[in-house]
Protein backbone atom coordinates (compact mmCIF):
# COMPACT_ATOMS: atom_id res chain seq x y z
CA UNK A 1 0.00 0.00 0.00
CA UNK A 2 1.07 3.80 -0.52
CA UNK A 3 2.83 5.72 1.82
CA UNK A 4 1.28 8.87 0.45
CA UNK A 5 -2.37 10.20 0.46
CA UNK A 6 -5.11 9.99 -2.69
CA UNK A 7 -5.70 13.73 -3.23
CA UNK A 8 -9.30 14.91 -2.72
CA UNK A 9 -11.24 16.48 -5.46
CA UNK A 10 -11.28 20.38 -6.30
CA UNK A 11 -13.18 22.05 -9.10
CA UNK A 12 -12.32 25.63 -10.29
CA UNK A 13 -13.82 27.71 -12.97
CA UNK A 14 -17.26 27.13 -14.59
CA UNK A 15 -18.11 30.91 -14.08
CA UNK A 16 -19.37 33.20 -16.91
CA UNK A 17 -17.84 31.46 -19.90
CA UNK A 18 -14.55 29.83 -18.25
CA UNK A 19 -14.32 26.16 -18.52
CA UNK A 20 -14.64 23.47 -15.58
CA UNK A 21 -11.54 21.93 -14.35
CA UNK A 22 -11.47 19.24 -11.58
CA UNK A 23 -8.41 18.63 -10.24
CA UNK A 24 -6.78 15.97 -7.77
CA UNK A 25 -8.14 12.22 -7.12
CA UNK A 26 -8.97 10.75 -10.47
CA UNK A 27 -8.99 13.91 -12.61
CA UNK A 28 -6.06 14.26 -15.38
CA UNK A 29 -2.80 15.84 -14.53
CA UNK A 30 -3.38 19.39 -15.56
CA UNK A 31 -0.97 21.18 -17.08
CA UNK A 32 -0.25 25.21 -16.30
CA UNK A 33 1.70 27.89 -17.65
CA UNK A 34 2.20 31.40 -16.51
CA UNK A 35 2.20 34.74 -18.64
CA UNK A 36 5.22 36.03 -19.11
CA UNK A 37 4.30 39.78 -19.81
CA UNK A 38 2.39 42.50 -17.79
CA UNK A 39 -1.32 42.72 -18.55
CA UNK A 40 -1.20 46.63 -18.31
CA UNK A 41 -0.61 47.92 -21.57
CA UNK A 42 -1.58 44.69 -23.14
CA UNK A 43 -4.35 43.67 -25.98
CA UNK A 44 -7.03 41.25 -24.01
CA UNK A 45 -8.48 39.75 -27.25
CA UNK A 46 -4.64 39.56 -28.56
CA UNK A 47 -4.10 37.36 -24.99
CA UNK A 48 -7.74 35.49 -25.66
CA UNK A 49 -6.09 34.50 -28.85
CA UNK A 50 -3.04 33.40 -27.72
CA UNK A 51 -5.09 31.28 -25.21
CA UNK A 52 -6.93 29.48 -27.35
CA UNK A 53 -3.45 28.29 -29.03
CA UNK A 54 -2.24 27.49 -25.68
CA UNK A 55 -5.48 25.21 -24.98
CA UNK A 56 -4.60 23.59 -28.65
CA UNK A 57 -1.26 22.53 -27.25
CA UNK A 58 -2.35 20.77 -23.77
CA UNK A 59 -2.52 23.75 -21.35
CA UNK A 60 -5.44 23.56 -19.14
CA UNK A 61 -4.96 27.08 -17.21
CA UNK A 62 -2.92 30.38 -17.21
CA UNK A 63 -1.89 32.07 -14.34
CA UNK A 64 -1.10 36.35 -14.81
CA UNK A 65 1.06 38.49 -12.29
CA UNK A 66 -1.51 40.89 -10.49
CA UNK A 67 0.97 43.15 -9.12
CA UNK A 68 -1.95 46.49 -8.89
CA UNK A 69 -5.67 47.25 -9.37
CA UNK A 70 -4.83 48.03 -13.31
CA UNK A 71 -4.20 44.58 -13.49
CA UNK A 72 -6.63 42.77 -11.46
CA UNK A 73 -9.27 44.85 -13.54
CA UNK A 74 -7.25 43.81 -17.00
CA UNK A 75 -7.68 39.85 -15.58
CA UNK A 76 -11.37 40.22 -14.69
CA UNK A 77 -12.00 41.56 -18.24
CA UNK A 78 -10.11 38.94 -19.84
CA UNK A 79 -12.03 36.35 -18.15
CA UNK A 80 -14.65 37.71 -20.02
CA UNK A 81 -13.90 37.08 -23.07
CA UNK A 82 -11.51 33.31 -23.03
CA UNK A 83 -12.97 30.41 -21.56
CA UNK A 84 -9.51 29.39 -20.35
CA UNK A 85 -9.94 29.19 -16.65
CA UNK A 86 -7.16 32.20 -15.17
CA UNK A 87 -5.12 32.54 -12.19
CA UNK A 88 -4.26 35.42 -9.85
CA UNK A 89 -0.65 35.63 -8.68
CA UNK A 90 -1.08 37.94 -5.93
CA UNK A 91 1.63 38.88 -3.69
CA UNK A 92 1.58 41.41 -0.64
CA UNK A 93 -1.54 43.24 -1.30
CA UNK A 94 -4.73 40.92 0.49
CA UNK A 95 -7.39 43.70 -1.38
CA UNK A 96 -6.16 42.84 -5.26
CA UNK A 97 -6.95 39.06 -3.97
CA UNK A 98 -10.42 40.40 -3.35
CA UNK A 99 -10.68 42.43 -6.84
CA UNK A 100 -9.81 39.63 -9.13
CA UNK A 101 -12.86 37.68 -7.43
CA UNK A 102 -15.19 40.20 -8.43
CA UNK A 103 -14.74 38.84 -12.16
CA UNK A 104 -14.69 35.02 -13.20
CA UNK A 105 -11.03 34.62 -12.23
CA UNK A 106 -10.92 30.63 -11.06
CA UNK A 107 -8.40 30.72 -8.91
CA UNK A 108 -5.69 33.08 -6.61
CA UNK A 109 -2.50 31.99 -5.61
CA UNK A 110 -1.28 33.45 -2.34
CA UNK A 111 1.66 33.59 -0.76
CA UNK A 112 -0.06 33.91 3.02
CA UNK A 113 3.07 34.76 4.11
CA UNK A 114 3.50 37.80 2.90
CA UNK A 115 -0.19 38.97 2.85
CA UNK A 116 0.13 39.91 6.30
CA UNK A 117 -2.32 39.32 9.15
CA UNK A 118 -4.42 36.56 9.74
CA UNK A 119 -7.62 38.93 9.58
CA UNK A 120 -6.32 39.66 5.51
CA UNK A 121 -6.18 35.86 4.91
CA UNK A 122 -9.15 35.22 6.34
CA UNK A 123 -11.13 38.00 4.28
CA UNK A 124 -9.35 36.33 1.31
CA UNK A 125 -10.92 33.29 2.23
CA UNK A 126 -14.35 34.26 2.89
CA UNK A 127 -14.79 35.48 -0.48
CA UNK A 128 -13.58 32.50 -2.22
CA UNK A 129 -16.34 31.06 -0.55
CA UNK A 130 -18.75 33.23 -1.23
CA UNK A 131 -18.01 32.89 -4.89
CA UNK A 132 -16.63 29.64 -5.49
CA UNK A 133 -13.01 30.44 -6.37
CA UNK A 134 -10.50 28.51 -5.84
CA UNK A 135 -6.97 29.13 -3.98
CA UNK A 136 -3.58 28.14 -3.99
CA UNK A 137 -1.25 28.16 -0.87
CA UNK A 138 1.84 28.73 -2.43
CA UNK A 139 5.52 28.45 -0.25
CA UNK A 140 8.82 29.19 -1.29
CA UNK A 141 12.06 28.41 -0.37
CA UNK A 142 13.16 31.50 -0.62
CA UNK A 143 10.49 33.12 1.78
CA UNK A 144 10.32 30.67 4.76
CA UNK A 145 8.54 32.71 7.91
CA UNK A 146 11.30 33.84 10.03
CA UNK A 147 11.58 30.86 13.06
CA UNK A 148 11.73 27.83 10.25
CA UNK A 149 14.52 29.59 8.19
CA UNK A 150 16.18 29.87 11.64
CA UNK A 151 15.18 25.96 12.18
CA UNK A 152 16.89 25.20 8.53
CA UNK A 153 19.92 27.12 9.63
CA UNK A 154 20.67 25.15 12.81
CA UNK A 155 19.90 21.89 10.63
CA UNK A 156 22.80 23.20 8.47
CA UNK A 157 24.94 23.87 10.98
CA UNK A 158 24.79 20.49 12.98
CA UNK A 159 25.73 18.76 9.56
CA UNK A 160 22.17 18.08 8.75
CA UNK A 161 20.98 17.15 4.68
CA UNK A 162 20.43 20.99 3.83
CA UNK A 163 17.75 19.60 1.05
CA UNK A 164 15.85 17.66 3.86
CA UNK A 165 15.91 20.58 6.05
CA UNK A 166 14.59 22.86 3.76
CA UNK A 167 12.03 20.50 2.38
CA UNK A 168 10.78 20.30 5.75
CA UNK A 169 10.22 23.81 6.42
CA UNK A 170 8.54 23.80 3.49
CA UNK A 171 5.81 21.76 4.33
CA UNK A 172 5.90 22.59 8.16
CA UNK A 173 4.81 26.63 6.33
CA UNK A 174 2.40 25.39 4.12
CA UNK A 175 1.00 23.07 7.26
CA UNK A 176 0.63 26.35 8.98
CA UNK A 177 -1.92 27.92 6.35
CA UNK A 178 -3.49 24.36 5.62
CA UNK A 179 -4.33 24.23 9.49
CA UNK A 180 -5.55 27.56 9.20
CA UNK A 181 -7.95 27.31 6.42
CA UNK A 182 -9.40 24.10 7.57
CA UNK A 183 -10.57 25.99 10.70
CA UNK A 184 -12.28 28.56 8.21
CA UNK A 185 -13.90 25.24 6.79
CA UNK A 186 -12.75 26.29 3.42
CA UNK A 187 -11.55 23.15 1.87
CA UNK A 188 -11.21 24.46 -2.43
CA UNK A 189 -7.39 25.36 -2.45
CA UNK A 190 -4.22 23.38 -3.49
CA UNK A 191 -0.97 23.67 -2.25
CA UNK A 192 2.76 24.00 -3.86
CA UNK A 193 5.57 24.33 -2.20
CA UNK A 194 8.37 25.53 -4.29
CA UNK A 195 12.07 24.66 -4.68
CA UNK A 196 14.71 25.42 -7.21
CA UNK A 197 16.31 22.57 -6.31
CA UNK A 198 14.66 18.83 -7.64
CA UNK A 199 15.70 17.13 -4.21
CA UNK A 200 14.29 19.32 -2.14
CA UNK A 201 10.98 19.62 -4.31
CA UNK A 202 11.03 16.07 -4.33
CA UNK A 203 11.39 15.69 -0.58
CA UNK A 204 8.25 18.43 0.24
CA UNK A 205 5.88 16.89 -1.43
CA UNK A 206 6.52 13.35 -0.32
CA UNK A 207 6.42 14.63 3.01
CA UNK A 208 3.17 16.80 2.50
CA UNK A 209 1.59 13.87 0.86
CA UNK A 210 1.95 11.80 3.60
CA UNK A 211 0.03 13.92 5.99
CA UNK A 212 -2.48 15.75 4.08
CA UNK A 213 -4.73 14.98 1.00
CA UNK A 214 -5.00 18.29 -0.92
CA UNK A 215 -4.39 18.50 -4.38
CA UNK A 216 -0.58 19.52 -4.97
CA UNK A 217 0.60 21.85 -7.69
CA UNK A 218 4.04 20.98 -8.97
CA UNK A 219 7.03 22.94 -9.56
CA UNK A 220 10.50 23.49 -9.54
CA UNK A 221 11.23 27.12 -8.91
CA UNK A 222 14.18 29.40 -11.00
CA UNK A 223 14.37 26.00 -12.86
CA UNK A 224 16.70 27.92 -15.49
CA UNK A 225 16.98 27.77 -19.34
CA UNK A 226 15.33 25.74 -21.45
CA UNK A 227 17.49 22.60 -20.80
CA UNK A 228 18.03 22.61 -17.18
CA UNK A 229 14.66 23.26 -16.51
CA UNK A 230 13.21 20.75 -18.51
CA UNK A 231 16.23 18.36 -17.17
CA UNK A 232 15.03 19.37 -13.56
CA UNK A 233 10.74 19.58 -14.08
CA UNK A 234 11.59 15.84 -15.22
CA UNK A 235 13.74 14.38 -12.58
CA UNK A 236 11.14 16.02 -10.10
CA UNK A 237 7.83 15.76 -11.28
CA UNK A 238 8.46 11.82 -12.75
CA UNK A 239 9.65 11.11 -9.34
CA UNK A 240 6.33 12.35 -8.23
CA UNK A 241 4.10 11.82 -10.45
CA UNK A 242 4.74 7.96 -10.84
CA UNK A 243 4.03 7.69 -7.06
CA UNK A 244 0.19 9.52 -7.64
CA UNK A 245 1.84 12.60 -5.92
CA UNK A 246 0.88 15.75 -7.94
CA UNK A 247 -2.36 16.94 -9.30
CA UNK A 248 -1.30 19.81 -11.65
CA UNK A 249 2.45 20.71 -13.16
CA UNK A 250 3.81 23.86 -14.54
CA UNK A 251 7.21 23.52 -15.90
CA UNK A 252 8.95 26.94 -15.31
CA UNK A 253 11.25 28.10 -17.54
CA UNK A 254 13.65 30.85 -19.26
CA UNK A 255 11.88 30.09 -22.37
CA UNK A 256 8.28 30.67 -24.38
CA UNK A 257 5.11 29.75 -23.17
CA UNK A 258 4.39 27.08 -25.93
CA UNK A 259 7.86 24.97 -24.75
CA UNK A 260 6.34 24.89 -20.61
CA UNK A 261 3.21 23.91 -21.99
CA UNK A 262 5.04 20.94 -24.49
CA UNK A 263 7.79 20.05 -21.91
CA UNK A 264 4.95 19.42 -19.17
CA UNK A 265 2.55 16.95 -21.94
CA UNK A 266 5.59 15.68 -22.70
CA UNK A 267 6.53 14.87 -19.17
CA UNK A 268 2.69 13.68 -18.36
CA UNK A 269 2.67 11.48 -21.56
CA UNK A 270 6.06 9.76 -20.62
CA UNK A 271 5.23 9.29 -17.23
CA UNK A 272 1.24 7.52 -19.05
CA UNK A 273 -0.99 10.17 -17.39
CA UNK A 274 -2.12 11.81 -20.61
CA UNK A 275 -2.80 9.65 -23.31
CA UNK A 276 -3.59 10.64 -27.15
CA UNK A 277 -2.47 13.62 -29.10
CA UNK A 278 0.44 13.89 -31.78
CA UNK A 279 3.52 12.11 -30.61
CA UNK A 280 6.96 13.21 -32.63
CA UNK A 281 9.79 11.10 -33.23
CA UNK A 282 12.62 12.64 -34.72
CA UNK A 283 16.36 11.11 -35.57
CA UNK A 284 19.20 13.06 -34.46
CA UNK A 285 20.73 13.52 -37.42
CA UNK A 286 24.19 11.82 -38.66
CA UNK A 287 26.63 11.74 -41.27
CA UNK A 288 23.82 9.95 -43.31
CA UNK A 289 21.87 12.82 -43.22
CA UNK A 290 20.12 13.60 -46.51
CA UNK A 291 17.11 15.46 -45.01
CA UNK A 292 16.93 18.58 -42.47
CA UNK A 293 15.14 17.11 -40.01
CA UNK A 294 15.89 20.23 -37.21
CA UNK A 295 14.95 22.45 -39.23
CA UNK A 296 11.38 20.55 -40.47
CA UNK A 297 10.89 19.65 -36.51
CA UNK A 298 11.21 23.41 -35.76
CA UNK A 299 8.96 24.71 -38.25
CA UNK A 300 6.58 21.89 -37.69
CA UNK A 301 6.72 21.41 -33.76
CA UNK A 302 3.94 23.41 -32.32
CA UNK A 303 1.16 22.91 -35.52
CA UNK A 304 1.72 19.67 -35.08
CA UNK A 305 1.32 19.37 -31.26
CA UNK A 306 -1.74 21.36 -31.86
CA UNK A 307 -3.47 18.59 -33.85
CA UNK A 308 -6.55 17.19 -32.47
CA UNK A 309 -5.13 13.60 -33.42
CA UNK A 310 -3.80 10.59 -31.85
CA UNK A 311 -0.50 9.79 -33.99
CA UNK A 312 2.80 9.62 -34.33
CA UNK A 313 4.82 11.50 -36.54
CA UNK A 314 8.23 10.02 -37.89
CA UNK A 315 11.15 13.18 -39.11
CA UNK A 316 14.02 11.34 -40.34
CA UNK A 317 17.24 12.04 -41.63
CA UNK A 318 18.01 9.82 -44.29
CA UNK A 319 16.27 7.46 -46.97
CA UNK A 320 18.53 4.49 -46.09
CA UNK A 321 17.07 3.71 -42.17
CA UNK A 322 14.54 6.31 -42.07
CA UNK A 323 11.20 4.80 -43.62
CA UNK A 324 12.70 1.31 -41.51
CA UNK A 325 13.27 3.72 -38.24
CA UNK A 326 10.01 4.71 -38.74
CA UNK A 327 7.83 1.88 -39.68
CA UNK A 328 5.49 2.72 -36.23
CA UNK A 329 4.68 5.96 -37.55
CA UNK A 330 1.45 6.90 -38.95
CA UNK A 331 3.14 9.55 -41.10
CA UNK A 332 6.66 10.13 -41.39
CA UNK A 333 9.32 12.54 -43.78
CA UNK A 334 12.73 12.14 -44.76
CA UNK A 335 15.17 12.89 -47.94
CA UNK A 336 17.79 12.26 -49.97
CA UNK A 337 19.54 15.11 -51.65
CA UNK A 338 16.64 16.40 -54.31
CA UNK A 339 13.81 14.83 -52.81
CA UNK A 340 11.73 14.01 -49.90
CA UNK A 341 9.53 10.78 -49.40
CA UNK A 342 6.89 11.04 -47.02
CA UNK A 343 6.35 7.53 -45.88
CA UNK A 344 3.06 5.64 -43.84
CA UNK A 345 4.24 2.82 -41.69
CA UNK A 346 6.96 2.63 -43.60
CA UNK A 347 5.29 2.50 -47.34
CA UNK A 348 6.29 5.48 -49.43
CA UNK A 349 3.07 7.17 -50.00
CA UNK A 350 4.93 10.33 -52.22
CA UNK A 351 7.63 11.49 -53.27
CA UNK A 352 8.39 15.61 -53.72
CA UNK A 353 11.59 17.44 -55.37
CA UNK A 354 13.21 19.98 -53.36
CA UNK A 355 14.19 22.08 -56.04
CA UNK A 356 11.91 24.88 -54.99
CA UNK A 357 12.69 24.45 -51.15
CA UNK A 358 10.67 23.96 -48.57
CA UNK A 359 7.16 25.24 -49.67
CA UNK A 360 5.90 22.27 -51.78
CA UNK A 361 7.30 19.73 -49.88
CA UNK A 362 5.52 21.01 -46.73
CA UNK A 363 2.31 21.41 -48.58
CA UNK A 364 2.64 17.55 -49.87
CA UNK A 365 3.52 16.87 -46.06
CA UNK A 366 0.31 19.18 -44.82
CA UNK A 367 -2.11 17.51 -47.17
CA UNK A 368 -1.02 13.66 -46.34
CA UNK A 369 -1.64 14.50 -42.77
CA UNK A 370 -5.10 16.22 -43.64
CA UNK A 371 -5.89 12.49 -45.08
CA UNK A 372 -5.59 11.33 -41.52
S1 LIG B 1 17.73 8.17 -39.64
FE1 LIG B 1 19.55 8.29 -40.93
S2 LIG B 1 20.36 10.36 -40.55
FE2 LIG B 1 18.94 9.93 -38.88
S3 LIG B 1 20.27 9.12 -37.27
FE3 LIG B 1 19.40 7.36 -38.38
S4 LIG B 1 20.98 6.86 -39.91
FE4 LIG B 1 21.44 8.97 -39.17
Amino acid sequence: MSDFLKSRLITLGGKGKTRALSIGADAPVSIQTMWKSPLVGADIHDIARKLSLLEQLGCDIVRFAVPDSASASLLCQLAEVTSMPLVADIHFDWRLALACMDGNVAKIRINPGNIGSEDRIAAVVKKAQDTHTALRIGVNSGSLPKDLQARVNDAINAGKDINQARAHALVEAASREVEFFDQLSFTTFLVSMKASSVQETVYSNEEFARKFNHPLHLGVTEAGPLIAGVVKSTLAFSSLLTRGIGSTVRVSLSDNLENEVIAAREILSECGLRKGGVRIVSCPRCGRDGFDVHGFVSRWQRELYSLNKNITVAVMGCIVNGPGEGKHADIGITGAGSEVVIFRHGEIVRRVSTKDGYTETDNAFRQELEKL
